[in-house]
């Protein structure tokens, strides 16, 4: 069993997928979890790192967290902010940022190369490709839920610092 990340079918020029054995996924989704949480400063910027931390496979199931570019939850009218940020976020996972919070060594010689092929996926990734139903439906706000999608006041995890999705925190549940 495997994740992987694509590009939406319809989209040109065809940009490889990302295909990842489940344990280098979870090394993925947790650093970038790290830088994510260390660069938000808005709202927004928080509610797309803490979609990325949902992507536990901890608790979700594993080999069953991988998603195409337009499913993550983009909005038309700040777009152009978010994806900077993504790229952004990105570009400080590939740095080794907050690596130190994790309990294990990530095979830098393995992520790395996926960092890169999430940027030019990224990169590639317009406007006009947004899908605004998946964010819509991904921040809906349902008054009896208590494990809502987006915590409310935006926490994050005492001991590492990251975001807490309504998993919790996923470096936690990966055993950091
Ligand atoms: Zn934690």
């Amino acid at each position: 069993m495997a994740n992987t990340i694509a590009m939406p079918k319809n989209i040109v020029p065809m940009i490889e997928s990302i295909g990842m054995s489940n344990g280098l996924t979870s090394v993925f989704i947790e650093v970038l979890s790290i830088s994510g949480s260390m660069l938000a400063k808005t709202n927004r910027e928080r509610e797309m790192t803490i979609w990325l931390a949902q992507q536990d496979q901890s608790v979700v199931g594993i080999g069953t967290v991988g998603f195409d570019i337009d499913e993550m939850p983009w909005t038309i009218d700040t777009f152009e902010e978010e994806k900077d940020f993504m790229l952004r976020m990105i570009a400080y996972a590939i740095t080794e940022a907050g690596w130190e919070k994790l309990s294990y060594k990530p095979r830098k010689e393995s992520v790395k190369p996926c960092l890169e092929q999430l940027q030019t996926m990224i990169h590639a990734f317009n406007r006009d490709d947004v899908n605004l139903d998946n964010y819509l439906e991904w921040s809906e706000i349902d008054e009896d839920d208590d494990r809502p999608t987006i915590p409310p006041g935006y926490p994050k995890c005492v001991k590492h610092e990251v975001y807490l999705s309504c998993h919790g925190c996923v470096l936690c549940n990966n055993g950091s």
